[in-house]
């Protein structure tokens, strides 16, 4: 059997074993967080403790941390025209997007199509920020979302400079800074940002929790889902303990290791970039002249088709994902590298390698050597029908 593996971090993160031990020890736990009995203070305790572990990660006040469903969910509930600074109405009269945000920023949260803009992005798919700038300008009451890193290509965005024009501008920032924890620095007073979303899945919790933190005067109005009041009003529903008490614990993990893994990952990440260079030395490497994640390389050779490469890859026991992953299992055009400028064809035969704190020197030994397989494979003019029973043998 072909040993497995796992390179599609950005989508998914394995769960820490801390996180697993925590959860298992909440689903034991039979009480609702917002029962009075010793039961219920139990749950409650848990989640608190939690919260008080993602307030840390971000260096927020745990008050200010929202649970929700997931980024998509706190993206949703960050991005509306409803807030309030210092307990005090703050209307926002438009939304400014970048080109390459997550689709649950792009499509603009709670706001009307008519009031949501897109900012491009340069062809290293990082903000335009004389864009950004005049477009702020020309509103009275801004609210902008720009991701801090972004999941296909791990480009960062200059958080602290967009912080400076927004707030120049009487507006608000919304960071969606999911793909930041583990890897870099997501402290919200660092970034300068006023709101920001994380996911539990991206850095070693559970699929189905996350969180939107407010930095501190800003405020979210309106709930998306309203019932019975949880979460201080903002998200009812009850909580769901057991994940949001392995979010708390794999929080606590990314908060005390970014460092260290963060160079590990640099170190495996560069080698597997130098063995890309030199196996498809016609392969472009996204958004390599800026900043980027240190766990994420995005590569396109003009010669592969993604498609056919993944199930290659696949079929040699690495998973690894086309440029984003799919809800539909469909591999579509990547929207992000159009907005950099990416000739279709080009852009067609993305790959996107994700790594995380426990991938290992065999890992990315196997990964190189199915590289060297498949591109050898797929280059030679192969059609998938003749290379197929090849690879699975
Ligand atoms: N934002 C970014 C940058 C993401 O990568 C993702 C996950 N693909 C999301 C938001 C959505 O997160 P979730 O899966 O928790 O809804």
């Amino acid at each position: 059997m072909v040993e497995r593996a796992y390179f599609d971090w950005n989508a998914t993160a394995p769960l820490r074993d801390e996180a697993r031990s925590a959860m298992v020890t909440a689903l034991d736990l039979a009480g609702n967080a917002s029962s009075v009995h010793a039961e219920g203070r139990a749950a409650r305790r848990l989640v608190e403790d939690a919260r008080a572990q993602v307030a840390v990660l971000v260096g927020a006040e745990p008050r200010n941390v929202t649970f929700t469903s997931g980024a998509t969910e706190a993206n949703t509930l960050a991005l509306t025209p409803a807030l309030d600074l210092n307990g005090r109405k703050a209307l926002r009269d438009r939304l400014y997007v970048s080109a390459v945000e997550h689709p649950s920023v792009r499509r603009g949260g709670r706001f009307p199509p008519e009031m949501v803009e897109q900012m491009p992005v340069d062809s290293d798919g990082v903000i335009d920020l004389h864009a950004l700038r005049s477009a702020v300008a020309r509103a009275e009451h801004p609210l902008v979302s720009v991701m801090l890193a972004n999941n296909e290509t791990g480009v960062i965005q200059p958080i602290r400079d967009i912080a400076e024009i927004v707030h120049a501008s009487n507006g608000v920032l919304h960071v969606d800074a999911v793909q930041g924890p583990g890897r870099i620095d997501c402290a919200i007073g660092a970034l300068d940002a006023d709101l920001i979303s994380l996911s539990a899945h991206k850095l070693g919790g559970p699929q189905g929790v996350g969180a939107l933190i407010c930095g501190g005067d800003i405020h979210i109005a309106k709930p998306v889902i309203r019932g019975g009041g949880q979460e201080r009003g903002l998200r009812a529903g009850t909580e769901n303990v057991a994940g949001i008490a392995g979010f708390g614990v794999a929080c606590a993990a990314a908060a005390a290791n970014w460092r260290s893994d963060a160079g590990r990952m640099t170190a495996l990440r560069d080698r597997i970039e130098a063995a890309i260079r030199f196996t498809l030395p016609k392969a472009v490497i996204f958004g390599s002249n800026v900043p980027r994640l240190p766990n994420t390389t995005l590569f396109a050779d003009p010669g592969l088709k993604a498609e056919t490469a993944l199930i290659a890859f696949d079929l040699n026991g690495i998973a690894l994902s086309s440029g984003s992953a799919c809800s539909s299992g469909k591999v579509q055009a990547s929207t992000v590298l159009a907005a950099m400028g990416v000739e279709p064809v080009l852009a067609r035969g993305a790959l996107r390698i994700s790594l995380g704190w426990n991938t290992s020197d065999a890992a990315v030994k196997n990964l190189l050597n199915a590289l060297t397989k498949v591109s050898s494979s797929l280059l030679m003019g192969h059609e998938t029908s003749r290379l197929n029973p090849g690879l699975a043998a």
